[in-house]
């Protein structure tokens, strides 16, 4: 408080300070060695106190001078770049050299027609490239890192770019550092610095000034930007920011990475190339063939051109970009934030999910229901009785001692019973039962300063803190029931204490376990007084007693868990907490009989040993630490499954990294685990994982779609002109009229299709393999009788137009119109084979009927339009030649259904999923 009330003094007057403050900040040199600088000196050159932080004014002038806290100034998604982006790719190549060819024919017409039709299709590649990444970034601004701050005399949350250099910053195992810090308090702190250093082992920080030389890594009095806090606690003053931090430094030479493409669009990518190259192919030996038997050269490379562009499939970069995006836009909404793109992928194929309990099975809202000491156990049933609870506090020394214990040794804030709070929920929960009882923190530390802190060790499983207690020092220590007992040699009685055998150990623990058959989670405390700071906290303990809390399973995790069952999902709880509790919790929440086949973590080992067989049967994997979950995953992982796992602890990331779906707690997680994950839960809550699932596979199987409606589309195209040109027809379509199908009117229904809400049976069948490719074989089947099916549609109209006698031009028209219209009412066939035939995926989706009615609208009126019939060659229709158009093509969607019909539920079908369940 001294230096507090110094400051204070000498900015009297709120308006002088603030103008004093002002000129603080032009005053204000950042230190060149801030590591060598004694603490105090520091605090006063950057003009700040550690316990009051910085004035609001203060940080708004400093911001202003020192700008944001950012190493890549955010470029928003240059638009000049995407614009350019649309012309970068083959078909672009491909087309533009047609567009060539024909100008070098003299078909002028043809080679602007073609060039427009390029310009539109960029024009509709850009704009939804550019929302897409609009919506990406406002995504990335979701998952932003934040910081903890001190500022008038308060600590704030705040984004990472908003800190100010003096800003007092205060850290926690797992925070992310997000300035550079001048360390001016430590508690076993010490700090991943790989990724400035390249050295993984983690650095112990303390606070004494290190000599101005010393090389980066061995800066032990600072925490950098971009590091992250493994162990401890902390607060440091900030000293340099954004690009002048070391961080900043190095980045300005690499600045912002390639974010890289996902798995799922090179494989689109892939695909595109491929189909370039055999497109080149065909075209070169069609042209080499008519011209070897004597064809017009000009002929053929009409028809070369038209070959070209019915086989590639133009739209389609556009429309995945557009389906992925809009899909993370959607899990967004639902409060799963997408990290890497490739999860939406992944998502669809999870077999086998690990959970976490605390907060995503349950509600993570605690309360202290048992107090149980050496004097007896005291139920607190309801708040109704908290009068009486505090009279038999007073009366009761052990039970007193126990809240006391809980009380010290708690990171938390709560300063009246009904707020909600700041913190882990169980130590609210503890500081909660305290102020019930009459014990408040702030005046327990009034009288006991806290000297050290050890923070909670998720291997160890306990937690400690030391105070001033007169003379001497108390050590106040809360943890995991057997691993506290394990550690204590003294129990506390009513009257002083007794020393702890092995009987009265295992009576402890049974008195642990009947908590836990409740669904109580358990903590033991213990105490010891000794005469040194910092003596070893885990030794020699006295035993108090124990605290049992209650977390009541979510409401909404049975059916959720139920819809994992029926989506061929496993789930499996992985906690750090006691068996008893872990399996009632597992009741509760509809874990079913896998509850009874219960693996402690340290006979995981053997388990894995015994291969995939014990994997299979195990519900509840209790008292597991971050280790003993890191090789969890990799079995299951060789199992063959595709595993997806919650983690919230800075220990928990290499599992988070090694699962295929790492799942990171957006509430309580820490910012080392999110940065490990490729999905955050925005509300921690088991259900977001299946609804994100849903969502993955919702995505995969309209890409599947679209990909599969595109490539047909296409193949009709090829197999018109090409037969054609075979059988040394005239082409019953031209160039154009291809192009102007696939840039145009195929786009809007692939763009319906992938907006689609999927099957309703989409989470009732078991995942897909991940080996799958997009299209397997079957699915190629598929696409060439579909394809099939619209090129007879279109020779059938050819040949009724020659039967009744039309003309060229007229005989054209009607292909092309009959082609284009089989086209969308192909969009029906691409209904899921299971799925009733009228009321369907593909009928209830309303953007696909607006899409047709669109597309039905760009055919029907370009004929009677003069211009536009004059580029796409094309007569206005008599009803004569719109009846053969609405026959021959509704013919092919009627035969293709007819046939699926009788297909469904053939036994293939249902042998695949047979297997799958074996
Ligand atoms: P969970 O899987 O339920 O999140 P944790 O790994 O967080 O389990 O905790 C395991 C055990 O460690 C708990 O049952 C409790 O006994 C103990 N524990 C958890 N948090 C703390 C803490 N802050 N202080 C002391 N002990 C704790
Ligand atoms: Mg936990």
């Amino acid at each position: 408080m001294g230096i507090g009330i110094g400051m204070m003094s000498s900015y009297p007057g709120a308006k002088e300070g603030a103008i004093e403050r002002h000129e603080a900040a032009q005053q204000i040199f950042l230190p060149e060695t801030p590591h060598a600088m004694p603490v105090a000196g520091l605090l006063r050159q950057l003009h700040v106190s550690a316990t009051e932080g910085l004035s609001d004014d203060e940080v708004s002038a400093r911001r202003k001078r020192f700008g944001a806290n950012t190493v890549t100034a955010r470029r928003p998604t240059r638009v000049a770049s995407l614009l350019f982006h649309q012309f970068k790719s083959s078909v672009v190549y491909l087309l533009g050299f047609a567009a060539g060819l024909a100008f070098y024919f003299g078909e002028l017409e043809e080679g602007s027609a073609i060039i427009a039709v390029l310009a539109i299709n960029a024009l509709i590649g850009f704009v939804t490239e550019l929302k897409a990444a609009r919506s990406i970034e406002a995504l990335r601004a979701l998952g932003a890192r934040t910081a903890r701050v001190r500022r008038e005399s308060g600590v704030h949350v705040v984004t990472a770019d908003e800190l100010v250099p003096g800003d007092i910053v205060v850290l926690d195992a797992g925070d992310a550092v997000s300035a550079d810090l001048r360390l001016i308090e430590t508690s076993r702190l010490s700090a991943d610095e790989s990724a400035l250093t390249g050295e993984s082992v983690a650095v112990d920080k303390q606070t004494c000034p290190v000599s101005a030389d010393t090389r980066l890594g061995d800066r032990a009095s600072m925490a950098f930007k971009g590091t992250a806090i493994t162990r401890g606690t902390g607060t440091g003053v900030v000293v340099a920011t954004g690009l002048g931090t070391e961080l900043g430094r190095v980045t300005r030479l690499v600045l912002e990475a390639d974010p890289g493409s996902s798995p799922l669009e090179r494989k689109l990518a892939r695909l595109s190339a491929q189909l370039v190259f055999a497109t080149v192919a065909v075209a070169a030996a069609i042209g080499a063939t008519g011209l070897i038997g004597g064809e017009d050269p000009f002929v053929m490379v009409e028809a070369a051109i038209a070959l070209a562009v019915a086989a590639i499939p133009e739209g389609l970069p556009i429309v995945a970009t557009l389906a992925l995006a809009r899909g993370m836009w959607r899990m967004a909404r639902q409060n799963a934030l997408i990290e890497h793109l490739s999860a939406v992928e992944t998502l669809g194929a999870t077999t086998v999910i690990l959970t976490d309990k605390t907060g995503t099975l349950t509600e993570n809202r605690m309360t202290v229901r048992s107090l149980s000491t050496a004097s007896g156990e005291i139920t607190l049933e309801t708040e109704a009785r908290k009068d009486d609870e505090r009279l038999q506090l007073s009366g009761d020394r052990p039970t007193a001692e126990l809240l006391r214990i809980a009380v010290l040794c708690n990171d938390a804030h709560l300063e009246h019973p009904d707020e909600s709070g700041n913190g882990d929920p169980m130590e609210i929960a503890l500081l909660r039962a305290g102020l019930h009882a009459g014990l408040t923190r702030t005046a327990l530390l009034d009288g006991h300063p806290i000297v050290r802190k050890h923070a909670f060790d998720p291997v160890t499983k306990m937690m400690a803190t030391v105070h001033e207690c007169g003379d001497r020092v108390l050590v106040a220590v809360k943890g995991a029931p057997e691993a506290v007992l394990a550690a204590a040699t003294h129990a506390t009685v009513e009257q002083g204490e007794i020393a702890l055998d092995d009987d009265t150990r295992s009576e402890w623990l049974s008195r642990a376990d009947q908590l836990g058959q409740h669904g109580l989670r358990v903590l033991a405390c213990a105490m010891k007084m000794d005469t040194l700071a910092d003596v070893a906290p885990y030794e020699r303990l006295m035993l108090v007693g124990l605290i049992g809390l209650e977390d009541p399973a979510r409401a909404d995790v049975p059916q959720a868990i139920e819809d994992c069952r029926r989506a061929g999902i496993r789930v499996v709880m992985v906690t750090g907490d006691h068996v008893v509790t872990a399996r009632s919790i597992g009741r509760a929440v509809g874990l079913g009989e896998n509850i009874a086949n219960v693996v402690e973590g340290k006979n995981i080992a053997q388990v894995i040993e015994t291969g995939q067989h014990g994997l299979r049967d195990v519900g509840i994997f209790a008292r597991v630490n971050p280790e003993e979950k890191l090789a969890l995953v990799r079995a299951y992982q060789a199992a063959g499954e595709i595993v997806a796992m919650t983690g919230d602890g800075v220990n928990d990331a290499p599992a988070l990294r090694q699962a295929d779906i790492g799942v990171a707690m957006g509430l309580r997680g820490t910012d080392v685990a999110r940065e490990a994950a490729a999905m955050i839960l925005l509300d921690d809550a088991f259900p977001t994982i299946i609804g994100a699932i849903r969502e993955g596979r919702i995505i995969f199987a309209n890409i599947r779609r679209f990909v599969a409606y595109l490539l047909s589309c296409n193949l009709s195209e090829v197999m018109v002109v090409g037969l054609a040109v075979l059988s040394s027809l005239p082409l019953p379509l031209l160039p154009l009229q291809i192009l102007y199908l696939n840039l145009v009117t195929d786009v809007f229904p692939a763009f319906a299709l992938a907006f689609g809400e999927g099957e309703a049976g989409i989470l009732r069948h078991p995942p897909r393999d991940p080996r799958e490719p997009i299209l397997g074989r079957r699915r190629w089947i598929v696409i060439i009788l579909h394809g099939g099916a619209l090129t007879a549609g279109a020779f059938g109209a050819l040949a009724t137009s020659s039967w009744l006698g039309l003309e060229a031009r007229a005989t054209v028209t009607v292909t092309f119109l009959t082609l284009a219209f089989a086209q969308l009412w192909h969009t029906f066939n691409m209904r899921d084979p299971q799925s009733p035939l009228i009321v369907n995926e593909i009928t209830r989706n309303g953007w696909l009927w607006s899409a047709l009615l669109l597309c039905v609208a760009l055919l029907a009126v370009p004929p009677y339009v003069p211009p536009a019939a004059l580029l796409l060659q094309l007569s206005p229709p008599t009803a004569d030649m719109w009846s053969v158009v609405l026959l021959f093509s509704l013919a092919p969607m009627i035969v293709t259904q007819t046939i699926s019909v009788v297909v469904r539920g053939s036994p293939r079908i249902a042998a695949t999923t047979m297997r799958r369940h074996l």
